[in-house]
């Protein structure tokens, strides 16, 4: 760890670039921008793209993109309309586990490997609902090396997350500029990868993330890799 055991090659800090749902866009934009430039990202996956194009996922992933479990059918809180069919406050845990599980199995029948890192689904940590909520931390923690944004497992290491989605790229190269400053971890977030005038509000510009890409080949000192990758190493795994 940075102090005790300093980033590898000398390198300042660490990024890891992650993509969340399997977006179509991610692989239409993200994939290009990413393999022009030779960085492997994070990209926690929901299922409906991977299975209407699994060899351009499996070509992604037998080329060094990370594959990541974000359950099979992302519930979030039932306070947002478009969640309310599969709103996280009617899960108990063993419902979450098999969620869990369930998409762990998926990706291992799609991709040979099991996923090892995990995103919140809308970052929300808690089942049911009143005196019945729950956290479902311990069931992740104990399923995977690492859980995105957690700070728990990394100790002296300074973790920080920066949403991409409609931000440009000055916030972006502050942010790492921080992370540098004190040898830590600096996770991206975003969704859709397109043009700036995609309607979805979550959408990463892709021109952003390739002006960041070149910004980050000048630099040359930050060690850019998969969360699954930084976190082995974190951890001393
Ligand atoms: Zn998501």
């Amino acid at each position: 760890m940075p102090g005790a055991r300093p980033w590898p090659n000398g390198k300042r800090c660490a990024l890891s670039l992650s993509f969340d749902d399997a977006r179509p866009t991610q692989a239409d934009y993200g994939f290009p921008v990413l393999d022009k430039h030779g960085y492997k990202a994070t990209f926690y996956v929901c299922f409906r793209d991977l299975d209407a194009r699994p060899d351009l996922w499996k070509a992604a992933h037998r080329n060094g993109h990370e594959i990541g479990n974000h359950t099979v059918s992302h519930p979030c809180s039932g306070k947002a309309e478009w969640s309310r069919h599969n709103a996280i406050e009617d899960y108990t845990l063993e419902r979450i586990a098999r969620e869990l599980d369930d998409a762990t199995a998926k990706i291992e029948a799609l991709f040979g490997e099991k996923p090892r890192t995990f995103a919140y689904p809308c970052g929300e940590r808690h089942v049911g609902r009143d005196e019945n909520r729950r956290s479902y931390e311990p069931l992740v923690n104990e399923r995977f090396l690492y859980a995105r944004g957690d700070g728990v497992l990394t100790g002296p290491v300074p973790v920080k997350v920066q949403g991409t989605d409609r931000v440009d790229l000055d916030r972006v190269l502050q942010r790492l500029d921080e992370v540098r400053a004190n040898g830590g971890w600096l996770m991206t977030v975003g969704h859709e990868i397109a043009p700036k005038d995609h309607p979805d509000p979550l959408t990463t510009d892709h021109e952003m993330l390739d002006a960041l890409c070149r910004n980050l080949a000048e630099r040359g000192d930050v060690w850019v890799a998969p969360i699954k990758e930084v976190a082995a190493y974190v951890k001393g795994a």
